[in-house]
């Protein structure tokens, strides 16, 4: 089946990161699975992307496609990849390492997958540093210790000597969120970043992302199938249905007017009677109460 494609309401303003007409078609013992069929996106300075779908949509392997990680028996296409000036189809495996972590890092739902479990994590912290930058030991250190401070993890150069499972899940996100700061990238892919954590701690995970990229001016993609948890952090969202882009827009224009049923039906499932979207302190969308008879 052919779908229209979706209305781009995007702001303009230059790209850190852009896809054109992006596939990935996977080889299984079963047969080829299109797992991503023909996705735009585009991401600028300063600007989250949301993507949000139901689990088998396409949105991880579209975000690994990103960074190049696919496996070997993935076909990847694009009519356009490119990272600012660089053109990511183009270049050698080695620059794409480079420009993974120095330029482009990635958050995923379990830091244990990407946390080494026996080193700890001062060790992984100063190496990720040292990889990518000139520095010393010392230097990378104090940088990693600031970097702990300032995601909110408490006595951050004791913690320094800690290993991953020495941590709770919500202190290893924060310290996965430093790895991916080390650098000082200018894009940050987040994989379902707080879906493992409990309601608490993933609040507090969110606002402390969208925090950090409004400090940093951050280009940043974030992945979730909870369209309630994408409003809250996003500017733009893309929503994903069957390895397609079915829309896209402002998260206020695409929430308070879904065009596509999916949409619909995807929020169907977070609003109350009386509440309507917002923006909070933050300038984030979200669910503000209306009180009794209000709502659209
Ligand atoms: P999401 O992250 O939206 O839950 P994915 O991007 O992981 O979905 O998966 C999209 C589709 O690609 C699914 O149908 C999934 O089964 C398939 N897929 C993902 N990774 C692989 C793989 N390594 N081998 C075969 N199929 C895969
Ligand atoms: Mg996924």
């Amino acid at each position: 089946m052919k779908m229209a494609s979706p209305p781009d309401k995007t702001t303009p303003g230059r790209p850190v990161l852009e896809a054109r007409n992006l596939s990935v078609t996977i080889a299984t013992p079963r047969g080829e699975v299109k797992a991503v069929r023909g996705v735009n996106l585009s991401v600028a300075h300063g600007e989250t992307l949301g993507i949000v779908g139901e689990s088998g949509s396409g949105k991880s392997v579209t975000s690994l496609a990103l960074m190049r990680l696919m496996p070997s028996n993935a076909d990847v296409t694009a009519d356009r990849l490119v990272l600012g000036e660089t053109d990511l189809l183009s270049v050698s495996e080695r620059r794409m390492a480079d420009l993974r972590g120095q330029r482009m890092a990635m958050i995923f739902q379990e830091p244990m997958t990407a946390l080494n479990p026996v080193l700890t994590i001062g060790r992984q912290l100063v190496e990720t540093h040292r990889r990518h930058r000139r520095a010393s030991v010392a230097e990378a250190r104090a940088h990693a210790t600031d970097l702990l401070d300032r995601v909110g993890v408490p006595r951050p150069s004791e913690r320094l000597g800690s290993y991953p499972h020495q941590l709770s899940g919500g202190l290893r996100q924060r310290v996965m969120i430093a790895m991916a700061l080390m650098c000082d990238p200018d894009l940050i892919i987040a994989d379902e970043p707080t879906t493992a954590l409990d309601v608490t701690i993933q609040a507090q995970i969110l606002d402390l992302l969208a925090e950090i990229q409004a400090e940093r001016g951050l280009a940043m993609i974030f992945i979730s199938h909870d369209i309630g948890v994408v409003a809250r952090i996003a500017h733009q969202v893309q929503v994903m249905y069957g390895g397609q882009t079915v829309e896209r827009g402002s998260v206020t224009d695409v929430l308070s007017r879904p065009e596509h049923p999916y949409t619909r039906a995807l929020l169907s499932a977070v609003p109350r009677r009386g509440m309507r979207w917002g923006r909070d302190k933050l300038g984030a969308a979200t669910w503000n109460g209306l009180g009794e008879g209000g709502g659209e």
